[in-house]
């Protein structure tokens, strides 16, 4: 507690949420500590790293400001299926602005265009994100879905209306619809800029990357590039002549061909780098998409990349990991959990992610859940929609410590396994009243006892 700063009761806090309980008296091991450190954001290091003994290190890189450096922003483009995202993408791509500020933008803004995630097992990945709606059409599900991912990973938003060259544009509804969502747009009083572009023709891009530029530069975005890389997976596959090929954001430090490195749970050495232009590269700095080969198995998007001194401390730091994940997997906000910290007034409200099986349930959980609130307690609904439950709602549901709940529908299949993986609690419900019960049951953690 002390080389972290903080006090021996929050640190016996954390283990106890990894389901581990510990008195004041009790030496603990170093695996354990492995575990808890990156809560306080801090690594430990293994005994033969280079400081010569066994070291705690602050993992964050502000530490020192000098170290710092600009560097460009990641944007995600978000959105309802045929919106435009990738007409767009390829527009910018095209646009090929490579003096000023935007052209910083362009050269970056590849990979993530079909990531949803904003924000994934605690990495965030994105700085601005750009929300494409088009005119014709309005806001859909999954533009309703987006806002939601967005807002929960706190990043800044750009709504792109688009398909303005359309007869059936209605721009104003647009931003009637946003307003009814809390997104209130620069001509409607508020500080959400929202910009007509056409995709297609090119029109009102150029002031697109414009305000992209000006977001980023407010965001001051500065990464250490002189510490050792480290990078977050985008997207990993299996390649047949490659072997594992993923798609990785640099964070911070240099990433160099011949590193060896941890990725999640697994190592390897970067056998070759490419950058998104499809051009083989041998550093890659922060903010830089790059492929790389080299990684013995498969990664999972939102993985963290660490370069390691060699091969035996990427061995160590990998086991390290592992152990690290199975401390994690139990560490998900329960319905219980949730209970006891509202008791201990650690938290003042219980995060739901609710989806039902048809749409006119949807107004009525709503409805029903809201009646609950008190003036202590309160259910916070972050999403609520019809259908199943999905492997995106799953990630919102850790981006914003929620509970996750299915009226009258199930998980996916991939949803179930990453809600396993990542400890999120999805609980099933086919009665309304049974679900108020136990969420009445939760929330009364919350509720002072009346004397
Ligand atoms: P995505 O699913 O969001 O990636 O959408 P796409 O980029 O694939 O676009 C879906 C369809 O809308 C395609 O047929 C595009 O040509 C069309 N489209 C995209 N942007 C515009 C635009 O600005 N104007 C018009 N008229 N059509 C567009």
């Amino acid at each position: 507690a002390e080389l972290m700063e903080t006090t021996p009761v929050e640190v016996i806090k954390e283990f106890m949420r990894g389901g581990y309980m510990f008195s004041i008296n009790e030496v603990v091991g170093h695996d354990l500590v492995v575990g808890i450190a990156p809560s306080f954001g801090f690594e430990v290091l293994p005994l033969e790293a280079e400081s010569g003994a066994g070291s705690i290190v602050p993992s964050t890189d502000d530490v020192d400001p000098a170290l710092l450096e600009d560097r460009p922003p990641v944007v995600t483009i978000l959105g309802h299926v045929d919106h435009g995202k990738t007409t767009l993408l390829d527009t910018i791509r095209k646009t090929n602005v490579v003096d000023g500020e935007a052209g910083g933008i362009t050269q970056h803004i590849g990979a993530y265009q079909r990531s949803r995630r904003c924000a994934r097992g605690g990495a965030q990945v994105t700085d601005i994100a750009v929300l494409v709606i088009a005119a014709d059409d309005g806001i859909m599900p999954q533009t309703e879905e987006a806002i939601n991912h967005v807002k929960a990973a706190e990043v800044p938003i750009v709504v792109a209306i688009n398909k303005v060259d359309r007869p059936e544009a209605d721009p104003e509804r647009v931003k009637r619809q946003l307003a009814e969502r809390n997104l209130l747009v620069e001509d409607w009083g508020g500080d959400v800029i929202a910009l007509p572009v056409s995709a297609l023709t090119g029109d009102g891009v150029n002031d697109l990357l414009d305000n992209l530029a000006i977001v980023a530069e407010v965001s001051e975005l500065k990464a250490n590039v002189g510490r050792q890389a480290r990078g977050v997976v985008v997207e990993a596959r299996i390649d047949r002549s490659r072997g594992t090929v993923a798609t990785v954001l640099v964070q911070a430090g240099k990433l160099h061909v011949g590193d060896n490195i941890v990725v999640g749970n697994l190592r390897g050495r970067i056998r070759a780098m490419q950058a998104d232009s499809g051009e083989p590269v041998e550093t890659a700095t922060p903010s830089q998409p790059v492929e790389i080969l080299g990684i013995r198995g498969v990664p999972e998007a939102g993985d963290i990349l660490e370069v390691a001194k060699d091969e035996r401390s990427a061995r160590q730091l990998a086991e390290a990991r592992i152990r690290q994940s199975e401390i994690k997997r139990a560490a998900g906000p329960t319905m219980e959990d949730v209970h006891t910290r509202i008791a201990a007034g650690e938290v003042k409200a219980l995060n739901l992610i609710i989806k039902t099986d048809v749409q006119g349930t949807v107004e009525a959980v709503k409805g029903a859940l809201n009646g609950l609130n008190t003036e202590q307690s309160r259910v916070n609904i972050v999403h609520i929609a019809s259908g199943a439950i999905t492997e995106s709602d799953v990630l919102l549901g850790m981006a914003s410590k929620a509970i996750i709940v299915g009226f009258n529908t199930e998980p996916g299949q991939g949803a179930m396994a990453l809600a396993n993986q990542e400890g999120v609690e999805i609980r099933h419900y086919n009665i309304i009243y049974n679900l108020l019960e136990d969420v009445e049951l939760a929330l009364t953690g919350l509720l002072e006892p009346v004397y």
